[in-house]
């Protein structure tokens, strides 16, 4: 199969190419020619990108307004269904390949598996399992409870032996679980350095939610491999995320997702009391951070509240009109960033690599929001959905 791209963004820094086919045999890109030396086309789009990389979701949640309500009243099968759903909606938006941070009941172990089976159809996944949590800490109602090193090793044996390929641990409170201060620290360093030893032994990589700045720097200190949301760091934390070149996930949706609804009357207050303390933080810090050259990756927290997974280019948005990136430095940590950090595939438009790709119809680096009109997605070489 032959896609020409009007102009292509392979999702590096390097400068967009016009006029370009790019050849598709498989599941993986052949090759990236000028449209002169190519052939017919199969598919034509003003622009292509790589398929977006989501490096933070939840598969289980679908953007409800009461998190902890919904899932309190939602039977097992539903949530597991809504899953199928989700990521559905994700693919068909562009978004190729999520790393799920947290899920009950093996939910989003059970759909990776069955994705990669071919049984359904759905994007690339890493999943964690439960995440690893104080007792009646911060996403408690997704997680598992570790109260000593030895416990979190073991929570850590637990969700490789359940089938998770990367790891969650909590460092701080947070805005979805009441009861939980986000600014507050919650696992001790001891908590986070055993199981941040424990998985890298097995090959698995660690993320840590971390909002407030002692939790923040436990994490980093600890040896963490990224660090979500990250919202209260500060000049030490900055220091240590540029020597231990850890990846930040900045999930700015998240919060402003929350505060777009804020009359609805739908949400906790208690939800948004947390959000609007949260948003005041990440709107200084993150910006700094990126700035001062820290990592980030593209990550939306995608089910949260009023958070859909089929909306992740409003996080590209965000990154742009934020942090002040350029478009294409957005898409680059949308795809290329993240899916450094994910680890199964490069996240960029090259020779060898899987054919995943989103097409849309005018150029997304002379405006981020042409990301929103879709005109189809490959993934593994297959056009799993076509507008109109
Ligand atoms: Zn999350």
């Amino acid at each position: 199969m032959i896609v020409r791209a009007g102009i292509l963004y392979d999702g590096t820094m390097d400068a967009p190419r016009r006029n370009v086919d790019i050849t598709i045999e498989g599941t993986r890109i052949a090759s990236v020619q000028n449209a002169a030396d190519g052939g017919s086309p199969d598919l034509t789009a003003a622009c292509v990108t790589p398929g977006l990389v989501n490096a933070h979701v939840h598969v289980e949640m679908n953007g409800q307004p009461d998190t902890m309500g919904a899932l309190a009243q939602m039977p097992q099968n539903d949530r597991l269904l809504h899953a199928v759903e989700t990521v559905r909606k994700g693919l068909n938006a562009g978004v190729t390949t999520v790393r799920d941070l947290g899920s009950s009941a093996g939910i989003a172990i059970a759909l990776r598996d069955a994705i990669n089976g071919g049984l359904i159809v759905g994007p690339r996944m890493r999943a964690c399992g439960n995440v690893l949590c104080m007792t009646g800490g911060h996403g408690w109602f997704i997680g598992r409870a570790i109260d000593s090193p030895w416990e979190a090793r073991k929570g850590v044996r637990e969700q490789l032996w359940a089938g998770a390929d990367c790891i969650k641990m909590m460092a701080t409170g947070g805005v979805l679980t009441k009861g939980a201060v986000p600014g507050n620290a919650q696992l001790l360093p001891e908590e986070l350095v055993a199981g941040i030893d424990e998985a890298h032994r097995h090959g698995l990589r660690v993320a840590s939610h971390a909002i407030g700045t002692e939790g923040i720097k436990n994490a980093l200190r600890a040896g963490i491999d990224s660090i979500e949301h990250g919202h209260m760091l500060d000049d030490e934390a900055i220091e240590l995320f540029k020597q231990r070149g850890t990846y930040l996930v900045p999930t700015l949706t998240a919060p402003t997702c929350i505060l777009e609804h804020l009359e609805d009357g739908t949400q906790p207050q208690f939800v948004l009391d947390k959000a609007r303390v949260v948003n005041e933080a990440m709107l200084v810090n993150i910006r700094r951070a990126y700035e001062a050259g820290v990592k980030i990756a593209g990550g939306s927290d995608a089910g949260t509240p009023f958070n859909f997974h089929e909306n992740y280019a409003y996080e590209v948005e965000l990154m742009h009109t934020l942090l002040g990136m350029s478009p294409q430095r957005a898409l680059h940590a949308a795809t290329a960033v993240a899916a450094e950090l994910i680890g199964l595939h490069r996240g960029i438009v090259a020779a060898g690599e899987p054919a995943d790709l989103l097409a849309v119809a005018a150029d997304a680096g002379a405006d981020v929001r042409a990301l929103r009109d879709v005109r189809a997605v490959l993934k593994d070489g297959q056009i799993v959905h076509r507008a109109g």
